[in-house]
């Protein structure tokens, strides 16, 4: 339902969700404790501190006792603040262009007006100095450039990681190529930190990584039931130590709580929806400034966003203590961003069948075309195969300009009445 004020369509159900209390999930306190000390821990830690792209070799840094810094992660939270978009014309202003990934444009302008959201939550000076970049281009190559940056700007080194792209399967060629270039960072980061590489810290950390990432899979996949306990908007919270502190026994913990929170929900059915009228698979980045806009506009018309490939690019099956190279080597090289068409088609389509989908929204983010998976026919491959109704919307991860509130929720709207009640 609809309504005009001076001139802006408004979305009366949201309006009235205001006063509706929100299903509230109580590991949100632990999170912001564990997220608060990461961030203060870097500033007054003496331990050297690691930049690190988000699906980069975050397990081998740790092992080697660096605190380890997520650029995207900041990202992220320049997005969420709605800060973003204060910061990237400052980037336009040295070259980059305004339509590159605005994590990227967000994050380097931010740098040069010398300020961060950290400053204003956390109490830091800035975001913390690296004295070791390491990027991973299974992502896109927008990190290269970014992380380059930034190099200079610190006088650091810099290694990255250049994996095959865009594959099928990742096969016994790739593994080795990886994991060969995985071993070229040692001599690095013992110069670094002073100390000597350490294999039974390396099967360690990444034995605690995997404990994390299995505990975060389970508590995703609490979703599949009905009523779901956890949207893909809650999973996009609460993924903050899955990115970042990964290696840890603090991620271990967190998402043991959680898994646990979340079971109590599945067992007494209880969900974050009292009815589902359609469950919903939301494929791409999120749009940080409208996240809680996007939530209420689902929970208002009854349908559950439950899935997505974004909060399952931090699940990986594959890592295994006993071959810890080769193991992460190929976890971080088939991703879903890294994977061809045909591959993503097929983790799709599992994850529509699994989840009990009624319809895919596909988001087209201006900024990451690395990301959007719409361009290229997908959505109609997908409703062919599956049956299920998809839709495109226009929007970007930070940069709000190119995200229309009243056209994207008239759309939303529109295929939520369409679907059929599961
Ligand atoms: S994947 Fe997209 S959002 Fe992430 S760093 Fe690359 S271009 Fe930016």
């Amino acid at each position: 339902m609809h309504y005009y004020k001076n001139n802006k369509i408004v979305n009366f159900s949201i309006l009235v969700h205001k006063i509706i209390k929100m299903f509230e999930i109580k590991t949100s306190k632990l999170l912001k404790t564990i997220m608060r000390d990461y961030f203060t821990g870097m500033q007054t830690s003496n331990k050297p501190i690691a930049w690190c792209t988000s699906v980069g070799p975050a397990e081998l840094l740790r092992s080697f006792g660096f605190e380890v810094y997520f650029p995207e992660n900041h990202g992220a939270l320049l997005g969420a603040t709605r800060k973003a978009g204060d910061y990237i014309p400052n980037a336009a202003k040295i070259g980059y262009s305004s339509d590159i990934c605005s994590y990227l444009t967000a994050d380097v302008g931010a740098y040069m007006q010398k300020t961060s959201p950290l400053m204003k939550h956390y109490g830091l000076s800035g975001v913390p100095k690296p004295d070791f970049i390491v990027y991973n281009t299974n992502q896109c190559r927008e990190v290269q450039d970014w992380f380059t940056y930034f190099a200079k700007e610190f006088s650091c080194p810099i290694f990255g990681i250049l994996p095959p792209r865009h594959v099928d399967e990742v096969n016994i060629e790739d593994i080795k190529n990886v994991s060969k270039q995985f071993k070229s960072l040692i001599p690095y980061c013992e110069n670094i930190t002073k100390n000597k590489f350490d294999i039974d810290r390396f099967r360690e950390t990444l034995g605690m990584s995997k404990d994390a990432v299995e505990l975060w899979k389970k508590s995703l996949e609490t979703s599949k039931n009905t009523p779901s306990p956890f949207s893909f908007f809650d999973a996009t919270i609460h993924m903050g130590p899955i990115v970042v502190l990964r290696g840890t026994d603090i991620a271990k913990t967190y998402y043991k709580t959680l898994f646990a929170e979340l079971s109590d929900y599945v067992t007494a059915r209880k969900g974050f929806l009292e009815k589902e009228s359609s469950r919903i698979y939301w494929e791409g980045m999120p749009i940080w400034g409208r996240l809680r806009y996007m939530s209420d506009l689902f929970i208002q018309n009854n349908s559950a966003v439950v899935a997505s490939t974004y909060c399952n690019s931090w699940v990986f099956d594959d890592f295994d203590k006993k071959n810890p190279f080769e193991s992460s080597a190929l976890a971080y090289t088939s991703i879903f961003i890294n994977r061809s068409e045909k591959a993503k088609l097929e983790i799709m389509k599992k994850l529509v069948k699994e989840y009990k989908i009624g319809g895919v929204i596909f988001h087209d983010a201006k900024t990451c075309f690395n990301n959007s998976n719409a361009s290229f026919g997908m959505p109609g491959r997908l409703k062919k195969d599956t049956g299920v109704e998809t839709l495109i919307i226009e929007g970007d991860l930070c940069d709000l300009r190119f995200f229309s509130e009243e056209q994207t929720t008239i759309k939303i709207e529109t295929l939520l009445e369409q679907l059929t009640i599961y």
